[in-house]
């Protein structure tokens, strides 16, 4: 026999022609706690500073800040901040904006692996940030002349920072002013 919860089902008919159901827009106003770790991270960026943790255990710095080394499981310990330099670890052409739509002219987004004091890299650990290149065209992802290269972050003017992730514009080639 069928088991059926309490309640009544709603038919996709029903779905669509109860008035508000499906095209109503909510006005929905939050907060968002970031925690202890990303909220020091994010007053850092509104300073034009880049903060991460080490973990006293194996010395990865994590940028953004964990609290927790997820190699060592144990927490991490020093804050410590770092240049911002660092290098292209992987990139890719998008055609999609952040709010899923097309865009005519594409954006470069990439994985920057930052230059970290005192860190010893191991295989693919390293302190990394996801964010846009500016002044790297298409042609230097697809032919794969982008991958390691020496990249630092746009501020933003400091009137215009927010304490978030875009208060750095972009990352772009160092020397390429
Ligand atoms: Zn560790």
């Amino acid at each position: 026999m069928e088991e059926r919860l309490p309640g009544h089902y709603l038919k996709s008919k029903e779905m669509y022609s109860l008035p508000g159901l499906v095209e109503y827009k909510p006005y929905l106003r939050y907060m968002f706690s970031a925690g202890q770790a990303q909220s020091k991270f994010l007053e850092g960026l509104k300073q034009g500073r880049i903060l991460g943790k080490r973990c006293p255990s194996c010395g990865r710095v994590y940028v953004p800040p964990r609290s927790y080394c997820e190699y060592c499981m144990r927490p991490t310990s020093d804050w410590v901040e770092v240049s911002g330099e660092g290098e292209v670890h992987t990139a890719v052409v998008s055609y999609i904006s952040t709010f899923r739509e097309r865009m005519e002219k594409p954006e470069i987004v990439a994985v920057i692996k930052l230059y970290a004091p005192g860190y010893t890299e191991k295989g693919y650990e390293f302190a990394g940030l996801f964010h846009k290149l500016c002044n790297v065209e298409p042609e230097d992802v697809e032919s794969g002349r982008v991958i390691g290269m020496r990249v630092k972050p746009r501020w933003r003017p400091e009137n215009e920072r927010r304490g978030d992730i875009n208060d750095i514009e972009c990352f772009e080639p160092v020397g390429g002013d």
